[in-house]
């Protein structure tokens, strides 16, 4: 059983070299779909045969060299949108893997390349599928580093409500949670900004996210929400640091520099100048249309060095409250 990722990879491709290679000579066919109505949001998601048609050649062909450089900018959105279709099984993992390595095969020696990380990402669902067959606590919403059980989790008031409806005065935070509402998904970069805010800067249990992203997502899976719930709250499986805590400002400044994906989810905020767009109170109360949004709900600098003294020391006085 392995409990970091990189050797998880590291044999997981071996696996491929020496085992399943021979199986990656036979191409499997991709089905021709026949034209069906679709309407409303459900034309984002065209049929599984459809997306294997149309979209993911493109991806497949074009996208995926640029992977490793665009997949982190929400606005021009070059992610192979695939997770809805493995979630439910309608593609599946083998079938993709089968075309990507027939294509460029050097793949498996390669680091860093877009196809690489691609592939990578789709270990890291793997991954995360293998730790429930290993420690089936999870499902139980069990925290995979024991030791974080027992955190006893601060009352954190309507922080939860505010942060699930976008009303957390954070313009990246607000327009991914709109995201998610309106359209049943979300980013990945935004995914993680808002997951670590909610379980570091409000200090919310992180089973409460896990929920409502299983509500709401259409690509909700046990195992891949989980994981990555887990990983931005630090208590779970080669998670990131518990004294990493995501700035949200400076993300939304580096993922959506011009604020296009912003204004796209918050279009009261058309108007507010690029440089005024990812904490744009003062600029609002100067023009005098603070009405138009909401006041920032919790100070990033305070809460982060709560988020670290919560999480950092001994389990048994983890409660700041
Ligand atoms: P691409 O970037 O094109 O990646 C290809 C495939 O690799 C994805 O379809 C997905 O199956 C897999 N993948 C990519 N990133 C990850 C990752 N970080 N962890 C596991 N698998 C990954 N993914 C889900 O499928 N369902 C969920 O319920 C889910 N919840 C998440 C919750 C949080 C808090 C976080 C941080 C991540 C979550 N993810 C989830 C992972 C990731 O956000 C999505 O898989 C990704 O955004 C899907 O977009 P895509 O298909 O364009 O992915």
């Amino acid at each position: 059983m392995y409990k970091v990722f990189t050797p998880y990879k590291k044999a997981w491709l071996q696996q491929i070299r020496t085992h399943a290679w021979p199986l990656l000579e036979e191409l499997p066919n991709i089905p021709v779909y026949e034209e069906s109505e679709q309407t409303g949001l459900s034309k984002d998601w065209p049929l599984a045969d459809k997306y294997l048609s149309d979209q993911w050649p493109t991806f497949l062909n074009e996208y995926i060299h640029n992977y490793h450089e665009l997949r982190d900018f929400p606005f021009d959105d070059k992610t192979s949108r695939l997770s809805p279709y493995l979630a439910i099984g309608a593609i599946s993992v083998r079938t993709l893997c089968k075309q990507v390595l027939h294509l460029y095969p050097e793949v498996i020696e390669q680091k860093d390349t877009g196809v690489s990380v691609w592939l990578s990402e789709i270990i890291w669902r793997e991954f995360y599928r293998s730790l429930l067959f290993c420690y089936p606590n999870l499902i139980k919403g069990n925290c995979f580093v024991e030791k974080y059980q027992g955190l006893r989790w601060p009352d954190s008031g309507n922080h939860f409500e505010l942060w699930s409806q976008g009303k957390t005065g954070y313009p990246i935070i607000d327009a991914a949670m709109r995201q998610l509402n309106e359209t049943g998904w979300m980013h990945n970069r935004l995914r993680m900004i808002v997951a670590s805010f909610l379980t570091k800067n409000l200090l919310v249990n992180w089973r409460q996210g896990e929920d409502y992203f299983m509500q709401q997502l259409i690509d909700g899976d046990f195992a891949a929400n989980n994981g990555g719930w887990q990983w931005s709250a630090s208590t779970g499986c080669d998670a990131q640091p518990y004294f990493r805590v995501f700035n949200p400002v400076s993300q939304s400044k580096k993922f959506d520099p011009q604020g296009h994906f912003i204004r796209k989810y918050l279009p009261e905020l058309k108007n507010v100048p690029d440089k005024h767009i990812h904490e744009p109170q003062i600029y609002l109360a100067a023009t005098g249309q603070s009405d138009k949004y909401w006041p920032a709900i919790v100070d990033l600098k305070l809460t982060r060095q709560q988020a670290i003294a919560f999480y950092g020391i001994d389990n048994e006085q983890s409660a700041i409250a």
